[in-house]
């Protein structure tokens, strides 16, 4: 049976960033936290907690004073960046440069019209979509379907963006039906639509539509809590009813490859290429 890994699957250049920076002050020996996993998956976070990584949480961040703590690729709030001055915490800011140019925009966007109603299309309570609020004071609207859009004014102005990891396909529907009710209140002048899903995850989505589809067996390899891997294995599915969503190979069913001549292996933004290929050879060596 044939086995091919999708080779556009695999860590996004923020992540590489993030893990590169946090490796180079763990190979010094500095003791280094991370507020909030560094990668949202548990194979790769083992890993680089074996080094020395020591991850913590808000309430814990916020009790710390004289220590080194690295900012992942999400970014953070205004918020984190005033503690960490407070309590004398050296940050290491692994924020990526796609992430850090959409809070800058938002910001712009909110300080020119304190009227506008920012609107993000992202997962409510994500750390990215944190930060993206945290740059309007708490005030940014925070949407996921075409239903949460009846939070909205349409009478007054708004502007809306999109957390950097979500479906392109459904931004589109959103922001599609966004500019028709806007349109039906007379509105639509002011309407301002950001496109900023970043190009790495909507790349990845047309390549990995076409990846799904040259296989018989899709296995999706991504951590439970990661955004881009639920996104991304939605478009999998879409493309190919014979897809599998798992985080380890213990959850691999070898029944799914009974009938199949090629297995496709794939994942997310935060998936470390070495846990696909551990996945492809413990296939391989099981069949
Ligand atoms: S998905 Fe894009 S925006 Fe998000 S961390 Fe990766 S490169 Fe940066």
């Amino acid at each position: 049976m044939n086995i091919e890994i999708d080779p556009y699957s695999g860590f996004c250049f923020g992540v590489i960033n993030a893990i590169d920076k946090a490796e180079k002050l763990l190979d010094k020996g500095i003791l280094l936290y991370c507020l909030g996993d560094l990668v949202h998956n548990n194979h790769e976070m083992e890993r680089l907690q074996q080094k020395g990584l020591r991850t913590i949480q808000y309430n814990e961040f916020k009790q710390m004073k004289n220590v080194t703590v690295l900012i992942r690729a999400h970014g953070e709030p205004p918020e984190t960046y005033e503690i960490a001055k407070k309590n004398n915490i050296t940050l290491v800011d692994a924020t990526c440069p796609v992430v850090l140019r959409l809070q800058k925009k938002i910001k712009q966007t909110y300080e020119q019209n304190e009227d506008v109603q920012i609107i993000i299309f992202g997962k409510q309570g994500h750390a990215e979509v944190n930060g993206l609020v945290g740059q309007t004071k708490g005030n940014a609207i925070v949407i996921n379907s075409i239903d949460d859009l009846d939070k909205i004014d349409f009478t007054r102005p708004v502007a809306i963006f999109s957390q950097t990891t979500q479906s392109p396909d459904k931004y589109a529907t959103i922001v599609a039906e966004l500019k028709k009710r806007m349109a039906q209140h007379g509105e639509i002048e002011k309407l301002e639509c950001v496109n900023s899903i970043c190009r790495q995850v909507s790349v990845r989505d047309k390549e990995l539509k076409k990846f799904a589809q040259k296989h018989d067996v899709i296995i999706f390899v991504s951590g439970k809590q990661s955004s881009n891997g639920k996104a991304l294995f939605e478009v999998c599915q879409s493309a190919n009813s014979n897809s599998y969503f798992i985080s380890n190979s213990d959850e691999i069913k070898f029944e799914w490859f009974s009938l199949a001549k090629s297995v496709g292996i794939c994942g997310a933004t935060s998936t470390p290429r070495w846990l696909m290929e551990k996945i492809a050879n413990y296939i391989k060596n099981n069949l």
